[in-house]
């Protein structure tokens, strides 16, 4: 903007971001406000839940296939920027910030695989880096950008500071492709199912998860908010299952419950509510009111757990 740019902000959102549907409300959005350019929303959709189940060149710690989501959500950007008639592109990639995306061969891929070469200016490690198109063109003044590298964040925020720009994101991520839990989760459900979508994801981020052996699956509320999420999510294609006069977790489940299901879900769902002695837990089901008897050990019902944090 110093050098005499209007520019437009890009935020690409998807159901593995923990602010998503809440976009509006996400340190960009205050940011770009605050520093008064245009933000565009972009849900990066079904394309991108598919990218993830077999990325070209592979993940990160966890799930996280950051070459790949970079590579794609640059290409999006590519579209806008032919849509707006844009000379470049602009990021705010820091060499060697990340130890996946953001080391110079990474940079280097990223660019080509994007199909953006010479159209990316990275402007906070741009002295560190090839000349983009623009500043050979004489459209941007190398001479005043930066050659920022490293892990470190002094000054980028010294940066913030001096440009007063405040509310910006934490640098821990807000990626859940990224979390241990949720990746076993994910792995799991990539092998079981052909297809996920963004509410099977919405799902992987709440509950306890079980499943049989036969692969029906069951998730159990681990507090009243969890409770509510999976209640709202029953009624899109899932068997809800609720104690009856007494607090526990609901459950909800995809796939045919036959009784031993039932009777399985039940118990599961005494395991994990407080047990006063003496007292009748019966479970709801639909209109039908049941007891399942005494809770048993998870294994020998049949039932395994997914993800590590239970
Ligand atoms: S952390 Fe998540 S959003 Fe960021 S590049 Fe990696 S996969 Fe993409």
């Amino acid at each position: 903007m110093e050098q005499g740019y209007e520019v437009t902000g890009l935020y690409f959102t998807s159901a593995f971001s923990k602010s998503y549907g809440k976009e509006n409300r996400t340190p960009a959005a205050v940011v770009s406000r605050t520093i008064g350019i245009g933000l565009r929303i972009t849900d990066l959709g079904q394309d991108y839940i598919d990218l993830i189940r077999d990325p070209k060149h592979g993940y990160g710690k966890n799930i996280n296939p950051c070459i790949d989501c970079k590579i794609h959500m640059l290409s999006r950007a590519r579209s806008v920027m032919d849509e707006l008639g844009a000379p470049f592109l602009i990021t705010g990639e820091v060499l060697g910030q990340r130890p996946m995306s953001q080391r110079r061969d990474a940079l280097h891929v990223i660019e080509r695989d994007s199909g953006l070469k010479g159209l990316i200016l990275r402007p906070l490690s741009a002295t560190l880096l090839p000349p983009t198109r623009a500043e050979q063109d004489g459209l941007i003044d190398r001479e005043k950008l930066l050659g920022i590298s490293g892990r470190s964040r002094m000054v980028q925020l010294q940066l913030a500071e001096r440009y007063r720009i405040q509310g910006f994101s934490t640098p821990a991520g807000g990626c859940l492709l990224t979390d241990k839990n949720f990746a076993e989760k994910l792995r799991d459900s990539f092998r079981d199912q052909r297809t996920i979508t963004s509410r099977d994801i919405q799902l992987l981020t709440v509950g306890r998860h079980f499943k049989f052996d036969n692969g029906v699956r069951i998730v159990l509320g681990r507090n009243n908010r969890e409770n509510h999420v999976l209640m709202s999510l029953a009624p899109h294609g899932y068997h809800l299952f609720m104690p009856h006069g007494f607090p526990g977790p609901v459950a909800i489940l995809s796939g045919t419950p036959d009784a031993e299901i039932k009777q399985a879900i039940g118990r599961l769902i005494i395991t994990y509510s407080k047990q006063v002695p003496g007292q009748v837990r019966r479970i709801a089901f639909g209109s039908e009111i049941f007891d399942p008897g005494d809770p048993l050990p998870i294994h020998s019902m049949g039932l395994k757990k997914i993800g590590a944090e239970q």
